[in-house]
């Protein structure tokens, strides 16, 4: 059930993420062996496999390069941004 009044009075009900660059919807990242009726309970999760992509990014803290694993994916088909 989806009323308009489920907002941000319940913080852990629903943990969206936009994307950064677009403000689409954001789909968390799964890596590994993830068995098929594991992956049912996990609503709203891309799940990667076991090929850990790694990107580079720029802290946006320190300003420093550094490569990490997107834990993050923009729904955007014409997006696609990935980012931790
Ligand atoms: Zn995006």
């Amino acid at each position: 059930m989806e009323t308009a009044n489920e907002t941000a009075s319940t913080p852990r009900a629903r943990r969206r993420r936009l994307c950064p660059v677009c403000r689409s919807e954001a789909w968390r990242i799964a890596y590994g062996m993830i068995m098929p009726n594991e992956q049912a309970t996990m609503p709203n999760t891309v799940f990667a496999g076991c090929c850990i992509q790694m990107r580079e990014r720029r802290n946006p803290k320190t300003a420093e390069r550094e490569v990490g694993t997107p834990t993050w994916q923009c729904q955007n088909p014409s997006c696609g941004h990935e980012w931790w």
